[in-house]
């Protein structure tokens, strides 16, 4: 008989793992507490309409898990070109930044007190050896104080709510493109030669949106014998020494119970060790406790005009402006609104319940629409019609600590030998949509295997310090 699998969580990572177990004929459910698949990769329709959470693109370095989203998606799946750019101080910089970017358009004493300290920073860091603790001794160590201090400090501080010093380096080692200026200026005294490394530029997006992909990923696995319950919170992990036996979930008010022979959990990794309660020491719970997530706000505005600006997003740095990036849908797919019209969505992070969490929509569009003019884009007389969405578990805060804390949870966790925890909530890890079904890939193949004393190796993929899309398979 075929082993009975529950996966919990049916973002990316969950449905890729059931996915795969039902190319199998695994006997898989899906326990999903949302009323529809797709985790972060959700698209929302309104009015004809398409608004991401946050603007998503696909872009993977895994040559058959871009061949078979290919497979999957068809004529539905577009090739799509970004352009991104930081909106700082009334001006407009390139994304990533580039060091020419900044000579040309910053006044002349930005440039020498940028230039100094770079110099040095590159010093001190060889002479003292200085240890990046910090996201801020990262972007200084590398950078210097005057370019953290206008591009990254403040940015950094409006995404996490926290100060950056308070932020773990790991988090900037895997996001931050280096400004080469060490780059630019072997160029120029031609010490070096050959193309500058950049962004892959090119990436996929399905013609109605990310969710369309976990759409028809979830039909999919449907076909193929697999289930997927929806409206359904896991609320309790019931064991037998150290093997789960069963999973509670309550669906509409009432909690059912399902057997299993083994599970792949992708829900937030706190909430699943939580799950365990006879179990539970005060040790855990204090572990648990500590790592907290970013919530986000989308603000998400329909406009009465063609085009906002050729950019997929636009960064905007200033602590001031209440968002983080403007996003026009209409830039990733034509789909996204009706013909002739255009879109804005703003990305806005709050910690759930605060006062921007919490703020009414109304308040929220009137503040965004006067940050938008002051930025240079004036819609105000051409919104048709506004929402908002939310995500409570956006960004995994990565705590000067975290990573202590979380390997506790995984030590929790490594007697249970028929459970695995993956994905971005379930590893609390900042990694991206592929890397979240290259994980749920990855389990299900070593449970297949009956090879789940390999969990770390599928825990930590793809942890290499670098930036993904410097090498990645695009259109
Ligand atoms: C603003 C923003 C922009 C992004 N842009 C990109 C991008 O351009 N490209 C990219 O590749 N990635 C992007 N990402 C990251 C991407 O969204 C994630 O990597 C991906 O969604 C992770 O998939 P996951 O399945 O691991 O987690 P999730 O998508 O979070 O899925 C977890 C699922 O578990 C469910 N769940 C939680 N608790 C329970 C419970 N108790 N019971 C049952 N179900 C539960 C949730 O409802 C959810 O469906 C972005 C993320 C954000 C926030």
């Amino acid at each position: 008989m075929k082993k009975k699998i529950l996966v919990l969580g049916g973002g990316p990572c969950g449905l890729s793992a059931a996915w795969e177990l039902s190319k199998y004929g695994y006997d898989v459910t899906v326990i999903e507490k949302e009323a529809k698949v797709g985790g972060l990769c959700i698209t929302n329709e309104y009015k004809g309409y398409r608004f991401d959470l946050g603007g998503h693109r696909f872009i993977s370095k895994n040559k058959e898990l871009v061949e078979n989203v290919c497979r999957i998606m068809g004529d539905e799946l577009l090739t799509s070109h970004r352009k991104s750019v930081i909106l700082l101080k009334g001006k407009t910089f390139d994304y990533p930044l580039s060091a020419r970017d900044i000579f040309l358009k910053m006044d002349l004493w930005t440039n020498v007190k940028a230039f100094t300290s770079y110099l040095i920073a590159v010093f001190t860091k060889i002479v003292f050896r200085k240890k990046d603790m910090s996201f801020e001794d990262w972007i200084v160590n590398r950078f210097g104080l005057t370019l953290y201090n206008l591009f990254f400090g403040p940015y950094t501080e409006k995404l996490w709510g926290i100060s950056p010093k308070l932020i773990s380096s790991d988090w900037a080692s895997q996001r931050i493109s280096l400004l080469n200026l060490k780059d630019v200026l072997f160029r120029l005294l031609k010490l070096k030669k050959g193309t500058p490394r950049t962004y892959a530029k090119g990436y996929f997006y399905p013609k109605k949106g990310i969710g369309q992909m976990f759409d028809i990923m979830s039909e999919e696995i449907t076909r193929m014998g697999g289930k997927i319950v929806l409206n359904a919170e896991v609320s309790g992990i019931n064991v037998n020494n150290n093997v789960v036996e069963s999973v509670c979930y309550v669906q509409r008010g009432v909690t059912r119970s399902i057997d299993c022979d083994t599970i792949i959990s992708t829900i937030p990794l706190s909430g699943l060790v939580k799950a365990f309660p006879g179990r539970l020491t005060e040790n855990v719970i204090n572990h648990a406790s500590v790592l907290k997530f970013r919530a986000v706000r989308f603000l998400n505005i329909l406009v009465d005009q063609s085009d906002i600006s050729d950019n997929t997003w636009m960064y905007v740095s200033e602590g001031k402006y209440i968002m983080t990036r403007i996003q026009e849908p209409r830039r990733r797919s034509p789909f996204s609104a009706p013909e002739g019209k255009t879109s804005v969505m703003l990305e806005i992070p709050c910690n759930e319940n605060d006062e921007t969490w919490s703020c009414p929509e109304e308040t929220l569009l009137k503040r965004c629409l006067a940050d938008l003019k002051e930025l240079g884009i004036d819609i105000q007389d051409k919104v048709t019609g506004y929402f908002t969405t939310s995500v409570t578990h956006g960004y995994p805060v990565y705590s000067l600590d975290y990573s202590m804390h979380r390997q506790k949870l995984f030590d929790f966790l490594a007697c249970y030998e028929n459970l695995i925890t993956c994905g971005r909530q379930g590893t609390f890890r900042y990694i991206f949509m592929d890397t979240a079904m290259e994980m749920g890939i990855a389990a299900a193949q070593t449970l297949m295997l009956d090879n789940l004393c390999k969990k770390e190796d599928v825990q930590s993929m793809r942890s290499e310090k670098e930036l993904l899309e410097t090498s990645s398979i695009t259109a």
